[in-house]
């Protein structure tokens, strides 16, 4: 719903990556006191910065990752979990009754925690997912902007005139390990704003940062029974979770099989879902094919294209797509990006969060009819985390590499004889997430606005990394299940209760 103002959002140039304080659109007021505003990053320029990340390196193991046991919330039996639920459904009417403003003052204070919890959220993120510090970064920013956002959003519920949001009672959070702090935190966060108990089921994968996130949430004053940490196996006690009578909502970010897989436990599910992506970026011979090259290579290959919102394919238009100097540009970036451990400072490009395999497997290693590499990926250890970047061309339309989302370090240059071809094969997937346009013709950006159809569209930028506020982030067809708002947009709260008629105007 709020496709055309986050089209607008997005032609502000992004800020630098390096620091995230954002400058504010021409028309848009400054925030009131108490008001919103973005939490920058941290800027790597500063000696005593860089001296902070060392340290924080320092700490990540030089081995990566395992699946930790978190002990104090594990769950063994079916006893175990209805006795979690039960506590956090017997809890929530004192959380609701605080109503929006007394969340909000709680989530503020969540924000100043987590914002204390910086290195330490980094690093653990860093030790279980292989995220480099600059990716760790942004998502403590991230979480920062959600628990804060969604604090004002919370005080706006209380204001409606002529209805009254009525809290859901309990809402289940399934994260990523992708994004495995700002994800579980802006859906936990925007759940408790919303009035709700949460229970908190961190990915497999990420379940140390699930635990520093409670841990945040519980000092800031979000009681214990309000927010319960769940370590359960995704086998039949997750099945039982996620169809427990007691749950009014699911809000899920991970893959559209595993939506279905949802769905098809509990069909009349209240779910709300984002899910999987298949991205392209086009670049026309309008384009500063500088900067194009540079947005391709972050977007395809930061944290080795394990985002629902990278860049998997690149479709180059007319004269860029014979054009060498464009090619040579995409190979000698590709093949000079650092691959290595986090814990290594000049790491830009990080291990997978498991060994290839499958599908992703296939893509790095063999081609189609009528592709070839253009930067060949290379395995660089023996379990097949470790990967260079690759990138392939003469993907054709209608093949697999155009249609399939792998989730890794390898981007498909597609070509089109003119823009509206090249529209056609960006939106000729069954997904619709993340769309980029190089350009600098407004002709050009205005054709391709009326016809695209994804939900976050960025020109003359990247194509992840969304802002909270600035840039609503959710996606169409395929990317989304069930109704509701952008996550970190102004209407994500709207859909997470129940409205009244207020008694009254009634
Ligand atoms: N919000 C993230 C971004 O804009 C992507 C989240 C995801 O991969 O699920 O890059």
């Amino acid at each position: 719903e709020h496709r055309f103002l986050d089209s607008l959002a997005a032609l502000s140039p992004e800020a630098p990556a390096v620091h995230r304080v954002q400058s504010r659109l021409a028309d848009e007021p400054a925030p009131r006191a108490g008001g919103f505003e973005n939490e920058p990053d941290t800027d790597p320029a500063l000696a005593d910065n860089r001296e902070w990340g060392r340290a924080i390196l320092a700490a990540v193991p030089s081995s990566v990752l395992g699946d930790a046991t978190i002990e104090a919330a594990r769950i063994e039996s079916a006893d175990d979990l209805d006795d979690v639920v039960a506590s956090a459904v017997a809890a929530a009417p004192g959380w609701a009754a605080l109503g929006g403003a007394g969340r909000a003052a709680i989530l503020r204070r969540v924000a100043a925690e987590l914002s204390s919890r910086r290195a330490e959220l980094i690093e653990v993120a860093a030790s279980e997912t292989g995220k480099t510090l600059a990716e760790g970064d942004v998502e403590v920013s991230e979480a920062v902007d959600f628990a804060n956002y969604y604090a004002t959003l919370a005080e706006e519920l209380d204001d409606v005139d002529g209805a009254r949001f009525v809290p859901s009672t309990l809402t289940l959070v399934t994260p990523p390990w992708n994004f495995p702090i700002a994800i579980p935190l802006g859906s936990t966060a925007a759940a408790l704003a919303a009035g709700s108990s949460v229970v908190l089921k961190p990915a497999g994968q990420a379940k140390r940062c699930g635990a520093v996130l409670a841990e945040a949430l519980w000092a800031a004053g979000v009681p214990r029974d309000v927010l319960r940490l769940v370590d359960v196996d995704e086998g039949d006690l997750g099945r039982r979770l996620v169809s427990h009578p007691s749950v009014d909502r699911v809000i899920l970010t991970g893959a559209f099989e595993t939506a279905e897989l949802f769905r098809s436990w509990r069909p009349d599910l209240d779910l709300l879902a984002e899910t999987s992506g298949k991205n392209a970026i086009i670049v026309t011979p309008s384009a500063d094919l500088d900067l194009a090259a540079a947005d391709v290579i972050r977007s395809a290959f930061g944290h080795a294209g394990q985002k629902c919102s990278a860049a998997s394919l690149v479709i180059l238009v007319g004269s860029v797509a014979t054009s060498e100097r464009f090619r040579r540009q995409l190979v000698d970036a590709a093949s000079t990006l650092r691959v290595g451990l986090p814990s290594d400072p000049v790491t830009q490009m990080g291990p997978l969060v498991e060994p290839a395999s499958g599908k992703l497997l296939g893509a790095l290693t063999t081609l189609a009819p009528g592709e070839s590499w253009l930067v060949e990926p290379r395995r660089l250890d023996e379990e097949g985390r470790f990967w260079s970047p690759g990138i392939r061309a003469g993907v054709a339309p209608g093949s697999e590499f155009h249609r399939v989302e792998y989730f890794g370090p390898v981007l498909g240059i597609m070509t089109a004889a003119t823009r509206d071809e090249a529209i056609e094969l960006q939106n000729a997937t069954d997904f619709g997430l993340t769309a980029g346009l190089h350009t600098l013709d407004p002709r050009e950006l205005g054709e391709w606005l009326d016809r695209v159809e994804a939900g976050n569209l960025y020109v003359n930028r990247g194509i992840t990394g969304a802002i909270v506020r600035r840039q609503p982030f959710g996606g169409w067809k395929r990317s989304a299940v069930g109704a509701g708002g952008k996550a970190g947009g102004p209407n994500y709260l709207v859909h997470l209760g129940s409205w009244e008629p207020d008694a009254l105007e009634a």
